[in-house]
């Protein structure tokens, strides 16, 4: 079963990731984690990211796609996968769609977290204090990660939803409130 967990920055999706992953016993692919994770160990990649990302820009697709595509070939025994942050272009989601189908798979659904926008950056600011992400604590970048994801990712919906992939899940109230309406989707996608 694979699972694209989708939603603006600030929407719950590593949280509602982590939950999932621990019920359903699937592997969590964050390419923003991926993408700190290499900052952090300074690696190549990670110089290169950190230019986009400090500024709240989305990294190229061509760099995206290929880590992506690593991380899944790395956890080719795994059960299946919430892609979380990824696809975030049309561009990302094509990609994705043939990588999987060459592999005999697919994407069995996209399920997307909708949460208001003075929400987005309430949740947003408060996360800077414990993340430490630089992203997380200027309201510019914010602003502008916002927008990307208007402008750039928005569409990725539509792609998904031309398939009869596309679920919206309510983002708003406790996380425990939040996860229970995602799982009663991913159970309606696999019967017990
Ligand atoms: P996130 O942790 O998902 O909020 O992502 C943090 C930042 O990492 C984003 O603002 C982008 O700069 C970068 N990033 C994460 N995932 C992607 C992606 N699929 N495509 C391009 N850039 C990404």
């Amino acid at each position: 079963m694979n699972i694209v967990l989708f939603g603006p920055p600030g929407a719950g999706k590593g949280t509602q990731s982590k939950l999932l992953i621990e019920k359903y016993g699937l592997t969590h692919l964050s390419t923003g984690d991926i993408f700190r994770y290499n900052i952090k160990n300074e690696t190549e990649l990670g110089t290169l990211a950190k230019t986009y990302m400090d500024k709240g820009e989305l990294v190229p697709d061509h760099i995206t796609i290929k880590m992506l595509e690593a991380e899944v070939e790395k956890n080719a025994g795994s059960s299946g996968f919430i892609f979380d942050g990824f696809p975030r272009t049309i561009k990302q989601a094509e990609a994705l769609d043939n990588f999987l189908n060459a592999k005999g798979s697919q994407i069995h659904s996209m399920l997307a977290l909708v949460v208001p926008e003075t929400e987005l950056k309430n949740r947003l600011k408060e996360r800077a204090i414990t993340s430490g992400r630089a992203d997380d604590a200027n309201p510019t970048v914010i602003q502008n990660r916002i927008d990307v994801y208007n402008n750039e990712t928005l569409p990725v919906k539509n792609y998904y939803q031309t398939d009869g992939k596309y679920i919206e899940v309510v983002g708003l109230g406790g996380i425990q409130e939040v996860f229970s309406r995602l799982c009663a989707e991913v159970d309606a996608l696999v019967p017990a």
